[in-house]
């Protein structure tokens, strides 16, 4: 879909404890890969490195730094992506460096390093229960993350305009073509 892409280029650091803050950083990870375009962030040499300058993080602790491999950070993608759009993921021993500091006085997620930031958010929406709001586009050609703000979290496409309607339309041509 055209229009509504987050654009990757968010901060961590500023305000961790943004909700939408969160959610854009969530999606922006999860559409690392854009099935309409072909592109995939983590297979291509440098592009990791650069959406992780994008996201100006700045790590708390320098000790914690430990940067997993690319293919580590793609296996994370993938089970968070298999488990948003199915439900259902295989357990995945690889995951980001995050820890629980009291800041303030208030227990809150620290990350050490880029994928513990991205995680740090999605465990946020999971505890205020907006994990299943994040949502993944049906559509074959599509796969794109989306963040459903509908009340009765019932949306199903990233967009109906676009990829609702070129599918239902799809389908009224294969039944047609079906037909004797
Ligand atoms: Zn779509």
């Amino acid at each position: 879909m055209a229009g509504a892409r987050v654009d990757p280029e968010v901060g961590w650091d500023e305000n961790p404890g943004a909700h939408d803050h969160d959610v854009e950083l969530v999606l922006a990870f999860l559409n690392t890969i854009d099935v309409e375009q072909g592109t995939d962030v983590l297979t291509e040499p440098g592009r990791w490195q650069d959406w992780v300058s994008g996201l100006r993080f700045e790590p708390h602790s320098v000790d914690d730094r430990a940067n997993g491999s690319v293919e580590q950070v793609r296996a994370v993608r993938d089970a968070l992506r298999a488990a948003v759009a199915d439900g259902d993921s295989p357990a995945n021993g690889a995951g980001g460096h995050v820890r629980v500091e009291l800041l303030g006085g208030v227990p809150t997620l620290v990350a050490g390093d880029p994928l513990g930031a991205v995680l740090a958010a999605a465990a946020r929406l999971a505890v205020l229960g907006d994990w299943d709001r994040v949502k993944i586009c049906p559509a074959d050609d599509c796969r794109w993350a989306f963040f459903d703000h509908s009340r009765n979290r019932s949306r199903t496409w990233c967009s109906m305009r676009v990829c609702g309607n070129r599918t239902k339309a799809r389908n009224w041509r294969e039944r047609a073509r079906l037909r004797p």
